[in-house]
């Protein structure tokens, strides 16, 4: 039997600045963990709806963000850890303890007692004297007690609690099928032929999942977009091609143990119940007063844009794929699995730009290093290894963080490389927030990637969509790291969902700076510098196939708006769904959805993207005419413009209205011209 005394979980945390002591914390704590942590909470709890004295701010709200420390730490580190590095233990935790932290929640909200106090202390706000945040935390929490049901009668709320209890589980199985399907499959290279094509780093990485697995083919091809990508875009062998890319768009989809289809119906069906539970006909109109666009009419203004001009370009782009297909004398119409195939050779021909040839520039640590001093010549952060530091496996890097007067404002790990333990995607998560309510607590932030490691003493080469990925991530952790609130609810990324990807995004534009190229993207041989033509072809490259990108984008944000607008309560099949909806829109067939329904995690996995996976272009709109403000001043570093990104965007978190953030950044409104430019979407003739 564990007792609290052995159970790392339960102690305080002595390592430096309170990492989490990951050599010491087994999956068995985590039950007891999880259990003492939630008495602990409902007490705490009780203790603040209960409390004698009338409501105050102090006693009501700062109180309950002060709640449920050691129940978020444990959450935090187990969540992060069935992401990174997870074990059938973790999942089978996992799937028993995801309903009840959810019911935990549910019933917090639900509570009757200090919901009347919340609303107390929000009736009365006006005479209160609260600072700005302070008012900015009571707003937010009280609207998430009534989204959570505490206005509801008392029959209404049981449902609630079980409809939210039930998605929890659903959530949780979809995404265990994804990682199971695409664990399952193996496409096996093992004669030369079968690698023709690939360029060398590609042979490794195959060789190399191949080794980790235990598996004798020269080579492996899994469905981690890091492997499949790659080998969509260089194999010559079409069937191989076709086998593969068919396997990877059926994840989720398949007959048996791990299909989806029944989940996302049942998830679909539960979630227009709770939209109607609140009032709203579909869960599109309740999940956007949540939001920077506010209803589904702003978002669809926007995609509507988008499409036909994508589509258009698409077409274009279709038409050059089929005469070079034509010249490699391959008769046949271009299908899904040959598009990224022709288009390299099309990259190549007329762009003079070979992926390969860059990525010896694009090194995985020199890049890092990129984002390391980009941070620095805008923010003044610097970023020094601590390799005695704690951290959960080999591969992850441990950094600690230093503002401009050289006190340390928070740690960041960084996990880069695909396993099978990790999830797919790359993502920025917390095992810590920033905020002062309790003291000085600086944040514990990470990043993960899925880049395919490099084989054995040679360095991990990225792609340039690696490379931007990095720093997509790279500034979601900024967003952590450089947060400056008291609340623990307002920090860093908590924010409106449409508005986070804002400091992601931005930051991707200097992975791409001559200015930052020119330092950092060493040739990882000779050390050489990366040449000014190599730069300005790949500029000039990134134009290239655009139409396809924004078409296999849109179309998710369509269908996902679509789905989630419907109006009844049953569920619905989504792969007929998915192929009424792609018809109706006239999606060009030789594209499929960059996320597939079946496997459409932001949708079905947490649910936080459901009726939002708009929001990337949303925040498009806003980082193309954000960069513009450093473009505008003439310098990727301009200080003062630094200086009012680094205040209203990265430090705010979520004490200002996003709105209203942007436009103290931006002195205006936001203008979708630099998003539809960047993409190549409208004429950019300059005037005569
Ligand atoms: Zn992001």
């Amino acid at each position: 039997m564990t007792t609290n005394t052995a159970n790392p979980l339960l102690q305080p945390w002595t390592t430096p600045y309170g990492l989490p002591p990951f050599a010491d914390i087994r999956a068995e704590h985590f039950v007891p963990a999880f259990e003492e942590a939630l008495r602990l909470h409902v007490a705490e709890i009780r203790a603040i709806a209960d409390a004698p004295a009338p409501p105050s701010f102090d006693n009501t709200l700062a109180a309950f963000d002060r709640s449920g420390r050691a129940l978020s730490r444990i959450e935090k580190v187990f969540f992060n850890l069935t992401s990174s590095e997870t074990t059938p233990a973790l999942q089978a935790i996992e799937r028993e303890m995801s309903p009840c932290l959810a019911a935990h929640h549910s019933a917090i909200y639900l509570d009757a007692a200090l919901f009347a106090r919340v609303d107390d202390v929000h009736r009365h706000r006006g005479e209160l004297d609260l600072t700005p945040e302070q008012l900015k935390l009571l707003q937010r929490v009280h609207f998430d007690f009534e989204r959570a049901g505490a206005r509801l009668s008392e029959s209404a709320k049981a449902r609630h609690a079980a409809i939210v209890e039930r998605l929890a589980t659903l959530s949780t199985r979809f995404a265990q099928n994804v990682l199971a399907d695409e664990a399952g499959y193996r496409l096996r290279l093992t004669e030369e032929r079968d690698m023709a094509g690939l360029p060398q780093d590609l042979r490794a990485a195959a060789h190399e999942a191949a080794r980790e697995r235990g598996e004798s083919a020269a080579g492996l091809i899994t469905l981690s977009r890091s492997l499949i990508v790659p080998f969509l875009t260089f194999s010559e062998r079409r069937d191989l091609r076709e086998a593969a890319f068919k396997a990877w768009i059926r994840r989720g989809e398949d007959d048996g143990d791990h299909d989806n289809r029944p989940i996302a119906r049942e998830t679909l069906a539960l979630r227009n119940e709770l939209a109607r539970l609140h009032g709203y006909r579909s869960y599109a109109e309740f999940a956007l007063v949540d939001r920077m666009a506010g209803t589904p009419v702003a978002v669809a203004q926007l995609l509507a844009q988008v499409w036909e001009p994508a589509k258009a370009r698409a077409a274009t782009e279709s038409d050059a794929l089929r005469a070079t297909a034509l010249a490699h004398g391959a008769t046949h119409p271009i299908e899904p699995w040959d598009w990224r195939f022709y288009a390299e050779k099309v990259r190549k021909a007329h762009y003079g730009f070979d992926g390969a040839e860059l990525k010896p520039y694009f090194a995985l640590d020199r890049m890092l290093g990129a984002a390391f001093d980009t941070a620095e010549r805008l923010f003044g952060l610097r970023f020094a290894e601590r390799r005695d530091l704690p951290a959960y496996h080999p591969d992850v890097r441990v950094f600690e963080v230093r503002g401009r007067d050289d006190r340390v404002v928070g740690i960041f790990l960084s996990d880069n490389f695909a396993r099978q333990s990790k999830r797919g995607g790359a993502w920025m998560s917390a095992y810590r927030n920033q905020s002062r309510v309790d003291g000085e607590t600086i944040p514990i932030i990470v990043n993960n990637n899925n880049f395919a490691k490099g084989a054995p003493g040679e360095p991990t080469l990225l792609s340039a969509d690696d490379a931007r990925t990095l720093f997509h991530e790279f500034g979601h952790a900024l967003h952590g790291l450089l947060s400056q609130v008291t609340y623990d609810r307002l920090a860093g990324t908590n924010v409106l969902r449409d508005f986070v990807e804002l400091p992601s995004q931005i930051f991707e534009h200097w992975a791409f700076e001559p200015e930052v190229l020119k330092r950092h993207a060493l040739h990882c041989v000779t050390g050489e510098r990366i040449p000014d033509a190599l730069i300005a072809k790949l500029k000039e490259a990134q134009r290239w196939n655009q139409g396809f990108e924004t078409v296999e984008y849109t179309a998710c944000a369509l269908v996902d708006m679509a789905l989630h607008a419907r109006t009844d309560a049953d569920g619905v099949d989504i792969s007929e769904f998915e192929r009424t909806e792609l018809a109706r829109i006239g999606m060009p067939r030789e594209i499929v959805l960059r996320h597939r329904l079946p496997h459409f995690g932001h949708l079905f996995q947490g649910g936080a993207y459901a009726a939002g996976y708009y929001v990337y272009m949303w925040a498009e709109v806003l980082d193309c005419d954000g960069y513009d403000a450093f473009v505008e001043a003439g310098s990727p570093f301009d200080p003062d413009v630094a200086e009012r990104l680094r205040r209203y965007i990265y430090s705010s978190g979520g004490t200002l209205d996003p709105a209203v953030a942007f436009r103290a950044f931006r002195g205006r409104d936001p203008v979708v011209g630099p998003m539809l430019a960047s993409r190549g979407l409208v004429d950019e003739r300059e005037p005569a």
